[in-house]
């Protein structure tokens, strides 16, 4: 069967020729990939800045946001049955014993950092037929969601990112948590992380460089949320229009804009990174202006990266609340599904559209 990779040794990427895999425990899973969904990271490992092929190996099978189907499953698993629809997560554990949050389930906040990531790190991605991976790594998805389940990934980071805002919240007991939200970014993550705080009730501005007669502005407007461009409106013009700012979810991986709305951040406000920025020239910022705010303040900054298993499920049962509740804004996100012949210009080039999908059936 055939898959997309890159050779970071020769600077490829392209098809490759794999073998079809096989169940080999009673407790694995075989997917056939459906759909892969295209991300900045993708492009940053094709562009060979990060990202590295399985030991011994000369290339990466990419692809980490994926919608299968299952086609085969041991005779331990319990999770899924053949027919299903389902999504993979992305991490695997370390193998130390030491890592007691490998060992628990949660490697998404690994201490050795050697976690394996598919598609990403040191283990093949989805961009191929079929899949072979644990049922604890594979979550059922409705069939009502074939269209928009290849979002799920990328929703998870959201999920993960509010999980902890709710949990740093719990330190105001009082009943006025706060609830007035910004988004940085009108990407998939942004605009995912829009929806999700939209049906938790936050107040949502998303705050991108998009003119305000962009496309993306009225996927902010159906979802409820409104729209502010950085392009007309600075951070302190941003500031006076929300009020005080409780939350910012950052999902722009630009670290410019990012601190500046951090200084603007409100009274016991969280900040949230899930960006990862590239290695540009450092830029200065006031560092006294930044701590004074975050101290007098009683400000948190958070990062989180990668996702868990109930983040995937709770990502899920949001794709279908998002669809219920405003079903113009999740249907704007996907814009486009190509063949896998078509995946050098998502890669390589600049495709034009929010989410861009490679759909792997034939
Ligand atoms: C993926 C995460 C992954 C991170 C770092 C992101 O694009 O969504 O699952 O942990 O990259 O490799």
């Amino acid at each position: 069967m055939k898959a997309v990779a890159v050779h970071p040794a020769n600077k490829q990427v392209g098809l490759v020729e794999v073998g079809e895999p096989r169940i080999e425990r009673p407790t694995d899973v075989k997917l056939q990939i459906l759909e892969v969904g295209v991300c900045g990271t993708d492009k940053e490992i094709c562009r060979f800045e990060y990202g590295q092929p399985p030991r011994g190996m000369d290339y990466l099978v990419l692809g980490h946001e994926c919608l299968g189907v299952v086609v085969d499953a041991g005779a331990d698993v319990t999770r899924v049955r053949p027919g299903d629809l389902a999504v993979m997560m992305v991490r695997r554990p370390c193998p130390h014993e030491s890592c007691s949050p490998c060992q628990g389930g949660r490697q998404d906040f690994c201490y050795t950092g050697d976690f394996t990531e598919r598609g990403i790190n040191q283990f093949h991605g989805f961009m191929t037929g079929f899949v072979v991976d644990h049922q604890d790594y594979v979550c059922p998805v409705p069939q009502d969601l074939r269209d928009i389940a290849v979002l799920t990934e990328p929703l998870t980071i959201a999920e993960k990112g509010l999980r902890q805002v709710l949990d740093v919240q719990d330190r105001l007991p009082w009943g006025t948590k706060g609830h007035r939200a910004v988004v940085l970014g009108a990407g998939p993550v942004g605009l995912l992380g829009a929806m999700a705080l939209r049906v938790r009730g936050f107040e949502t501005w998303v705050y991108s460089r998009e003119a305000p007669d962009d496309p993306r502005v009225r996927i902010v407007e159906a979802m409820g949320a409104r729209y502010v461009s950085s392009a007309e409106r600075n951070a302190a013009q941003l500031a006076s229009q929300v009020g005080n700012i409780d939350l910012v979810y950052e999902a722009t991986g630009v670290s410019s804009v990012s601190f500046d709305v951090l200084g603007v951040l409100g009274i016991n406000g969280i900040c949230v990174f899930t960006g990862i920025p590239g290695h540009n020239t450092p830029a200065p910022t006031d560092t006294d202006a930044l701590m004074r705010s975050i101290v007098l303040k009683n400000q948190i900054v958070v990062g989180t990266v990668n996702a868990n298993r109930p983040a995937f499920e709770n990502a899920i049962a949001d794709l279908g609340e998002f669809r219920r509740q405003f079903p113009e804004a999740i249907a704007g996100l996907i814009s486009k599904r190509w063949k896998m012949e078509e995946h050098a210009g998502l890669l390589l080039g600049r495709a034009p559209g929010i989410k861009n999908v490679i759909s792997m059936e034939g």
